[in-house]
């Protein structure tokens, strides 16, 4: 099969957060299945070309009274066509967050499609994914139905129900199937008005992550290279570290990070909360994260300033995207915590376990899926053929937080051995796309039906 994405985000080249991760790690695992797989990405002035091997310039088209040029490279090992149009229309802002996002997006949707027809490609799916490429899907309706492309099939993803649903509505009706990315999360949309008239072609399929890109044992940004054989003395580096990168004081204690946009779904005051629980029950804790809104990134400067006098030597709070850092946060923390209000799928908590950390997540979505409380989901876990791999509470208030992290704690000082077995037996788990790529193609065979 032909498959060709079209998506505003792409790891690690343009990168918000997990879309960008799942078109290039589902993508791969197509790929490995022999399947032919295309991305088509705007050519934002900010993408990272360091990151693109064999660029160069494709060719160029004419749609709509503007010139497009196409651009080729790979990325990841996957083939890209990067557009740019003449107006400059996508180089200006960097992914989102101008004012025109939406007529920029619906553009760049508009000159994908003309881009495959013009070119003479004949994919069998187009994919597009949450309301900045959702315009493909009835773009195709109405306009490549009759011509070369008319044996295409739009399957569209939406990682995220909280933008764009008018958008995201509109693509549910004009796509042949449509899915999102766990199972309980399909199921707390299923409800939304956007949602419920499709239920019959929308289904929830896991995420996984790549495990060639987050791989413990090749990874230039932490010290010792590990597997599940050694992964206390590989996790002991990396902490050390982490604590000497941050200035942190370089002592063995429990070890919590965050890593995270900080917005409302991800659960602010519960973030906050959580760094002060940490302290109390005499750990360490590392947040990064970056706010896209300048009022909730003020609030987390001022914290940081207040907690980094407080607590210099076990508190650090970064306050901004880096890639480099969240890879020795995985490796080097011994908890990872996600208290999200609402959680569509989460890759933390996957790439947490990747790494040997503990997840610790509240109960919703993805991370009700995917991680299974040592004290109560035995049954539910040997359901999904694996052990209970961490800790989860629910509510949406401290006191959830607090009985979870309270326990992981405890466990840490009173429970090493035991807690080290649980970090071997998380690093053993496959959270690859192995099975969800398997899923994928079933869906793009049901759709072509
Ligand atoms: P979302 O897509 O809602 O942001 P996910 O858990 O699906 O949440 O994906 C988040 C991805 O972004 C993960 O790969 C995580 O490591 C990464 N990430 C989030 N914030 C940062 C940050 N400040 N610096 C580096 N990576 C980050």
């Amino acid at each position: 099969m032909h498959i060709v994405h079209v998506t505003v985000e792409m790891a690690p080249i343009a990168k918000v957060g997990g879309l960008g991760d799942v078109v290039t790690s589902l993508s791969r695992a197509v790929q490995d299945l022999n399947h032919n797989v295309d991305v088509i990405l705007p050519k934002y002035d900010c993408l990272n070309l360091s990151n693109v091997k064999d660029f160069q310039f494709n060719r160029s088209f004419s749609w709509g009274g503007t010139e497009v040029k196409v651009w080729h490279g790979k990325v990841e090992g996957l083939s890209v066509y990067f557009l740019e149009p003449h107006n400059g229309f996508f180089g200006r802002g960097c992914i989102y967050g101008c004012s025109n996002d939406g007529e920029r997006f619906g553009f760049f949707c508009h000159s994908a499609l003309e881009f495959l027809l013009q070119s003479g490609f004949h994919p069998d799916i187009i994919h597009c994914h949450d309301w900045s490429s959702a315009p493909v899907a009835w773009l195709y309706k109405d306009h490549y139905t009759h011509n070369v492309l008319s044996k295409a099939r739009i399957v569209f993803t939406i990682h995220n129900l909280e933008f764009g649903a008018h958008l995201i509505g509109k693509a549910m009706t004009f796509s042949d199937m449509a899915t999102t990315v766990s199972h309980t999360y399909s199921r707390e949309v299923s409800g939304n008005p956007v949602i419920a008239p499709h239920l019959h072609k929308f289904y929830g399929i896991l995420n996984g992550i790549d495990p060639d890109i987050w791989d413990p044992y090749n990874d230039k940004y932490i010290p010792v290279p590990y597997t599940s054989e050694n992964v206390i003395e590989g996790k002991r580096a990396a902490k050390e570290a982490l604590q000497q990168r941050l200035n942190l004081k370089k002592a063995d204690l429990p070890l919590v990070g965050m890593i995270t946009r900080l917005t409302h779904q991800k659960g602010i005051h519960l973030i906050k909360h959580a760094i002060v629980r940490a302290l109390e029950c005499s750990g360490q804790v590392v947040l990064l994260g970056s706010a896209p809104d300048p009022r909730i990134q003020n609030d987390f400067v001022n914290l940081a300033n207040q907690f980094h006098s407080s607590h210099a030597d076990r508190a650090r709070l970064v306050l901004s995207y880096d890639e480099p850092l969240s890879h020795l946060i995985y490796a080097g923390a011994d908890f990872i915590l996600v208290p999200s209000i609402f959680e569509p799928c989460g890759l933390t908590q996957l790439t947490a376990m990747r790494y040997g950390s503990i997840p610790v997540v509240r109960k919703t979505g993805g991370l009700y899926d995917t991680v299974f409380d040592v004290d109560h989901d035995k049954e539910r876990a040997q359901a999904q053929g694996l052990e209970p791999n961490g800790f989860n509470f629910d509510g949406a208030d401290s006191a959830g937080v607090d009985y979870a992290l309270n326990r992981a704690i405890a466990a840490w000082y009173d429970g090493r051995d035991w807690l080290n077995l649980l970090c071997k037996r998380v690093m053993e788990q496959d959270w690859s796309w192995n099975k969800p790529a398997l899923d994928y193609l079933e869906i793009y065979h049901a759709a072509r039906k």
